[in-house]
């Protein structure tokens, strides 16, 4: 049996999968959809995180191919009607980054409320150290919104409750028990667009939630409230981000992913990569870590090593 590995998975999945199959790596790179033809042709187990697409071309390129293994949450970038009609059983690992997300979450809170990423740069950078020009916000006595209370958003609801905030929350999907159990309060989105001092949002990017976050909601926001994004990037629009960032209207915009962000991925000095929120102050951004932590890779790689070897009777 052959299992090929691609990106920067658990090293311990391979390690223990060669106990039982000859196991390829790609050296802890994606591949290409091209490599990915050529690489999988053989192979009866794929383990992978989002790239490339697994679409029809290279599923009909797999000829032994039996399971896929996707160290990552989402299963978009799989065409799962057509490997379930070749009998191909792709699995997942929801759930096991909430924690780490969560506390990216939180450290943005931070960061945005405290400045600390100006104050760094003034010290390192320009040579300044002048205490008097960064005064923070504490988060004790706020009100955190969280939009999307699943397993990210009540996690995030969680770690805030420590800092002493007040949690509301809004999901159609969910019953009011649902937020009660967790010590949050259900509310509509726009009750909490307007009560809440940090809006955090943790939904997926669908048709229905693409722009959600746009002018109207800003609008309603409190003055100095701040905006947080480690969902995706086409959930807030970017423009009316930038133009409220302007204008002064809301206290910042924290963000680890960007709706262009695929095209500047992995790449540097990209001169295309750019946006108008590049140039706010109290714009926060980091590269789509949120999942990026050594636990995180290591309960996802050590639950899908437990999903081979029940696929594949190991
Ligand atoms: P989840 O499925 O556990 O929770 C999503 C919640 O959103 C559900 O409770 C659902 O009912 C709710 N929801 C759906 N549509 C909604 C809407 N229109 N308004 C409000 N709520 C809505 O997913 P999760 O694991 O908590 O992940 C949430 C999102 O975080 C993912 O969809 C993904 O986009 C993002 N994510 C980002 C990173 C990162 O690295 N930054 C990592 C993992 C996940």
């Amino acid at each position: 049996m052959k299992c090929l590995i691609t990106d920067a998975v658990y090293p311990g999945i391979a390690e223990e999968l060669k106990k039982f199959m000859d196991v390829k790596t790609s050296d802890g790179k994606p591949l290409s959809k091209e490599e990915m033809i050529r690489e999988i042709a053989d192979a009866d187990v794929l383990i992978m995180r989002v790239d490339p697409k697994i679409d029809r071309d290279v599923l009909d390129a797999a000829k032994n191919l039996k399971a896929i293994g996707v160290c990552a949450v989402g299963l978009n970038h799989v065409d799962l009607e057509y490997a379930k009609e070749k009998g191909i059983q792709v699995f997942n690992a929801p759930g096991l980054n909430a924690n780490a997300v969560a506390e990216l979450t939180i450290s943005k809170m931070l960061d945005i409320s405290r400045h600390t990423i100006p104050a760094n740069q003034d010290v390192k950078v320009n040579h300044i150290w002048d205490k008097y020009k960064y005064v923070g916000r504490e988060l004790r006595g706020k009100t955190l919104g969280v939009m999307g209370f699943g397993r990210i958003g009540r996690r995030v609801a969680e770690l805030a409750k420590a800092f002493g905030m007040t949690i509301v929350a809004y999901d159609p999907f969910l019953k009011p028990e649902d937020f009660e159990r967790e010590g949050a309060k259900g509310m509509g989105i726009d009750e909490l667009i307007k009560v809440s001092d940090f809006i955090s949002l943790h939904i997926p990017l669908t048709p229905e939630t693409k722009d959600l976050f746009n002018k109207k909601s800003i609008a309603e926001m409190k003055d100095g409230a701040v905006v947080l994004n480690m969902s995706r990037g086409g959930i807030v629009n970017e423009q009316d981000m930038y133009e409220a960032l302007c204008a002064g209207r809301i206290g910042g915009y924290a963000a680890d992913v960007m709706e262009n962000e695929l095209a500047g991925s992995g790449l540097s000095g990209n001169d295309e990569f750019q946006s108008p929120l590049f140039s706010c102050d109290n714009f926060v951004i980091s590269p789509h870590i949120g999942a990026q932590t050594v636990d995180a890779s290591r309960d996802i790689g050590l639950h899908i090593i437990e999903k081979v070897k029940e696929v594949m009777n190991l």
